[in-house]
Order: C-alpha cells, then sequence, then structure tokens
C-alpha cells in the first residue's frame, strides 16, 4: 500500500532550498514520488498522514560508527579483555537500536569484533533485531605496533575476534582483505596511522605503510569492495589518499596540500570531532595520563582547524561520528553535527553531510542519501526549524516518525536528548590554536 506524507516542508539531502507545501509518495520500500504537492500523484486507498509543519527529511547516515564498541567500557583493550565476543554481541545488538532511534537510519560500520558487524547487518535486514542499516566492516587493519596491536612483545595473542587484525607486509594485507571478503563484509578499514592513546603508536604515527594501504585497495577492488581509512597524521592521510580510499576518517593533521589532492580525487573527509573533544574531558578513562590528554587536545583543536579549511577548499565532506553511543559525552551521532554548525557550516550544508554525501561516503549514494524517485525511503519527519539549525536534531522528540524502506519506525515513547544537554559552542569559544587549549576542563559535565 502507499504511503503518503503530505504538507510539509522538504528537505531533498541534495542541498537544495528546502520547499515548502511538499509531500512524499512511498510504496514497496522506495520513494514513488516527492515535489510540490500539486505534482504528487497516489492511489484513493493510500495511506495519507498529514505533516503539515513539520519538515520531511531523508534519514540521516552516520559512516563511522563501531557497533561492538560501548559507554560501559569505553576503552577497547580493557573491553576486549573483559567481554566475551557473545556478550559484545548482544551489547552490538543494542547499539544498534539505540542508534536508529536516534535517527540514523543507516550507517557505516567502521571496524568491528570479529565478524559481528556483518551478523548485525543481516539481522536487522532479516528483521530479528531492530536498526539501521548498515554497511559493515570487518576488523580493522593494523600492523604490529599500530593502532590497535596493544600486546607487548612478549605476549603472542593470535585473535580473530578482537577489533584489529595485525597484518605486516602487502601479502599479508591480501591475505587479510580475502579473509575478510569470506566473512561478509562490505568493506575494508584500514589503519593509517596511531591515534592519542595508542599504547605504542601515536596520532602522528604511521600505521600501515602507503604499499601496505595501496595493496588493501587493489585486493578489495577485485571483489567490489571500497576501503575507508583511520589517519590522523599527515603522512597517514597522504598513504591514504594516494592510494585511492573511499573516504577519511579522522584526518585533522591534514594539511591544504592533502586537502586539494582529495578534492581533485573526489575522497570524501569525514572528521570525528565530536569524537576527538570527547576524549580530552576529564572523564575520559585515559584523562589521567597527562601525555595523552595534551595530544588529546592537540588533535581536537586541529581536526577544528581542518574542519573549516576543508569546507573552505571544497572538499566533499561527509557525516562520521566514530561515537555515538560508545562515549557517554557523544551518545548520539547527532551531536557531531552541532559541532559542524558551530564552526560555520549552514544547517543545509551540514544536513547534506549528513545524507546525501554520507551516503556516497558508504558506497550507497545510488540507493541512499536523497529523498528521490526509485531511492530508499528513509525518512525522518521533524518538528521544529531544523533548515535552519541541526541542534533540533539532538532532542529526539523532535522526531515525529520515522520511515525505514517504507516502514514505520516504532519511536520510545520516552525518547528526548541522550546525555547531557551541552551547549557545543559553549565549547567552541575558544580561538582555534589556542596553546593551552584546556579551560573548559573545568566546564566538563560529561
Ligand atoms: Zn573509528
Amino acid at each position: 500500500m502507499e504511503t503518503v506524507l503530505i504538507g510539509g516542508t522538504l528537505i531533498d539531502g541534495t542541498g537544495c532550498e528546502p520547499l515548502p507545501r511538499a509531500g512524499i509518495v512511498m510504496n514497496g520500500g522506495k520513494v514513488l514520488g516527492v515535489g510540490p504537492l500539486a505534482r504528487l500523484s497516489y492511489g484513493r486507498d493510500a495511506r495519507v498522514v498529514d505533516v503539515a509543519g513539520l519538515t520531511i527529511m531523508p534519514g540521516l547516515i552516520d559512516t563511522h560508527t563501531h557497533l561492538t564498541y560501548h559507554g560501559d567500557q569505553p576503552n577497547v583493550w580493557q573491553l576486549e579483555f573483559e567481554e566475551s565476543v557473545e556478550l559484545d554481541t548482544l551489547k552490538a545488538a543494542s547499539n544498534a537500536s539505540r542508534i536508529l532511534q536516534t535517527g540514523f537510519t543507516s550507517i557505516g560500520d567502521g571496524g568491528c569484533r570479529g565478524y559481528i558487524g556483518p551478523a548485525i547487518r543481516d539481522g536487522v535486514a532479516q528483521g530479528i533485531i531492530p536498526g539501521p542499516r548498515i554497511v559493515a566492516a570487518g576488523p580493522i587493519l593494523t600492523g604490529s605496533a599500530g593502532l590497535l596491536d596493544s600486546m607487548p612483545a612478549w605476549i603472542r595473542m593470535e585473535s580473530d575476534q578482537a577489533l584489529g587484525m595485525t597484518v605486516n607486509g602487502v601479502d599479508e594485507v591480501r591475505r587479510a582483505v580475502r579473509t575478510q571478503v569470506k566473512g561478509g563484509v562490505d568493506w575494508i578499514k584500514v589503519s593509517a596511522s596511531g591515534v592519542a592513546g595508542s599504547r605504542f603508536a601515536t596520532a602522528e604515527t604511521e600505521d600501515l605503510s602507503a604499499d601496505e594501504i595501496a595493496a588493501a585497495v587493489s585486493e578489495a577492488r577485485k571483489y567490489g569492495k571500497p576501503v575507508h581509512a583511520h589517519a590522523h597524521s599527515r603522512e597517514g592521510v597522504r598513504a591514504a589518499v594516494e592510494a585511492g580510499v573511499l573516504s577519511l576518517h579522522s584526518g585533522e593533521f591534514v594539511d591544504d596540500e592533502l586537502l586539494l589532492l582529495m578534492r581533485e580525487k573526489g575522497i570524501i573527509f569525514s572528521p570525528t570531532v565530536a569524537w576527538l573533544h570527547a576524549r580530552c574531558l576529564p572523564g575520559y578513562v585515559l584523562a589521567a595520563n597527562p601525555a595523552f590528554v595534551d595530544e588529546a587536545w592537540r588533535a581536537y583543536a586541529a581536526a577544528k582547524v581542518s574542519i573549516v579549511r576543508a569546507r573552505q577548499l571544497g572538499v566533499k565532506m561527509a557525516m562520521g561520528s566514530d561515537a555515538s553511543h560508545r562515549f557517554h559525552h557523544v551518545p548520539d551521532g547527532a551531536l557531531e553535527l552541532e559541532y559542524y554548525q558551530e564552526l560555520g557550516w549552514s544547517a543545509m550544508e551540514v544536513i547534506t553531510a549528513a545524507t546525501k554525501t554520507a551516503a556516497e561516503a558508504i558506497n550507497r549514494g545510488t540507493m541512499l542519501g536523497t529523498l528521490a524517485p526509485g531511492k530508499f525511503a528513509d525518512i525522518l519527519v521533524v518538528e521544529g526549524p531544523v533548515c535552519e539549525d541541526v541542534g533540533v536534531l539532538r532532542d529526539k522528540r523532535n522526531i515525529k516518525w520515522m520511515f525505514q524502506a517504507g516502514r514505520e519506525v516504532v519511536l520510545a515513547a520516552d525518547r528526548g536528548i541522550l546525555g547531557s544537554n551541552f551547549k557545543v559552542a559553549e565549547w567552541l569559544d575558544e580561538p582555534l590554536g589556542r596553546s593551552d587549549p584546556r579551560p573548559h576542563v573545568d566546564k566538563a559535565r560529561p
């Protein structure tokens, strides 16, 4: 049966100006028609929902989640020691449900323990559990002593159920990609640098080498799989960009030369600023380590600069939180959107980054991200001036209806704001590049 939403303001996800007095017709999971009310046609027996005064927009897309991690234990090393993969799978299913309730109808999962991500993807697709549509990676490819290898040399760990799959040399990279293809992944995640808090590396230490990343891209291409990269350091970004990854995540130490190369190659930049900020807060698990805190603040300050600069240079940008459910400070991917807005983006630019461009960043641009005939009917109906302020999306009571492939999603009756209701603007009012960028520590309300 056709379902028709009529009378709302339409944001179609393409970046076009909102269209008042519009509507959308859906059937069979897809959009059949969309546009001004006068041009919509639908059958007499269609279910018609009057959404006058509300905004119709595409479901949000987060290009960067980790379903297997959660706020109970934000230290991923500890989590892997303490929690079985079976329990973690249940928690991943719970995360999927939570993410859907925050308005995200699709996600790109950027690495998981074992093959939990593909399993959750299939569970959602088969209607076993609620959740967003998932583009699933397997474990992240990392080198020894890289981003996700926290084991000292005197302890040997061989595990197929860790977040990192350790590879050294192009032969091992090719084998790992082939193994992951057998595991059912949609895309491959590579680590091009460490991160603040890595046991042996920093955010400015390269992880996989340029030839290893290039091998991952060429091997994955054989199977029609894209590669996306975790990279904080400049040279890590360079290796990933030159290898031709689909999307580049974090990337705060990028420079103009590399941003221009990204633009030239059409590589999509997904900064992860809310998460980088969350790691600076006193409540974070590594906050007692002053070296970590210094590094974390440097990364956060650099992230703000890189977001502003990439937009100025016209780089394609997509929203990726790397966080949502796994940090108490960033319990909701929508928070990432507010950071972009506070850094000077218009609300419509931000929404495009979380819809059309995000769909492209997870290799689903042909079917998701905009409301156009033939695309999946993943739709939010929102109350409040979201065309001017994406902050409207933080309070889930403003989401009045949600459709996933044309089916109405049952929204939690007690939905509201997840976590604390802090104002992003209060966090961002420090001048960029300040030498001691830590006065906010005193204001922390994680
Ligand atoms: Zn990540």
